[in-house]
């Protein structure tokens, strides 16, 4: 489901790491609520546009970002904008899921409480538990939450990553392609997860996976060597893409 919400409108946006640029002016309005897929080759700049949603880019030494990204009409780049609240409201799941080294409870608790969320236990531990529950994991783990989290399986580290990004109540989910380091198995649970979790989050996705892309997004961008060649429906970039460069891609003739 997508909504005709935009999210973000992003214009003109170029990111250079020292001399080179890594992308050359994107142009792009994201939807609200549904999930966008990045594809391209490697190297094409999705992940670092991508880091652009919520300035992880300014951790980046010599990475430099120019260009207009509004969410919700809102410049994130104000100086007035917390990048710490940004990341709050944009969370970020990885290609490596990096549960901190603690309980799977705390895991959760952590961002609520350095945000000062809840204000009692028993808010804390509701909050834990839905958080849990929207990532599809409370089952799994409610009897082991004083259990440390990196003990989980790879498949239930990265669902409670995402219950972790979800605890701070975000709008938007950032994934970059979280399930390569998954098996089959915990790549169609993960995916499952992202089918319901589209519903109430604005959630962009950076896959190398073509059938990823088509089998989990509404609407797909396809990028080439720092440039955007194509945004549009997902099933219409796969069955009947505009840009020459994108059917090459798509039949895997580049990439
Ligand atoms: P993709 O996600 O499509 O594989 P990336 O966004 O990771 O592409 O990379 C785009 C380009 O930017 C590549 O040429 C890559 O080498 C370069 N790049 C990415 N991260 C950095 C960095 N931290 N420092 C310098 N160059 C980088």
């Amino acid at each position: 489901m997508t909504d005709s919400k935009t999210k973000f409108v992003c214009r003109d946006v170029k990111v250079a790491y020292g001399d080179f640029e890594a992308l050359h002016g994107i142009d792009i309005d994201i939807p609200d609520r549904g999930v966008t897929s990045f594809i391209g080759p490697s190297g094409c700049g999705k992940s670092t546009f991508l880091r652009c949603f919520n300035r992880m880019n300014d951790t980046i030494e010599g990475c430099k970002v120019t260009g207009s990204l509004r969410m919700d009409g809102q410049d994130i780049h104000d100086p007035s904008l917390d990048p710490v609240l940004l990341r709050a409201r944009v969370g970020m799941v990885f290609q490596k899921p990096n549960p901190f080294p603690k309980s799977i409870y705390d895991n959760i608790a952590y961002g609520p409480r350095i945000h000062g969320l809840t204000s009692t236990k028993d808010e804390l531990d509701a909050l834990v538990e839905t958080s849990l529950r929207r990532a599809g994991l409370w089952n799994e783990v409610k009897d082991r939450l004083k259990l440390s989290g990196t003990g989980l399986s790879g498949g239930q580290q990265q669902r409670l990553v995402i219950a972790r990004a979800i605890a701070v109540n975000p709008e938007v989910i950032l994934m970059d392609e979280p399930a390569s380091a998954l098996d089959p198995i915990a790549t169609a649970k993960l995916e499952d997860l992202i089918d319901e979790l589209k519903e109430r989050y604005c959630i962009i996705i950076v896959t190398h996976s073509m059938a990823q892309a088509a089998r989990v997004s509404d609407k797909t961008a396809f990028f080439y060597m720092g440039n955007l060649i194509e945004f549009d429906d997902t099933e219409r970039v796969f069955t009947r893409p505009k840009n020459s460069q994108t059917q090459d891609y798509i039949e895997g003739r580049t990439g």
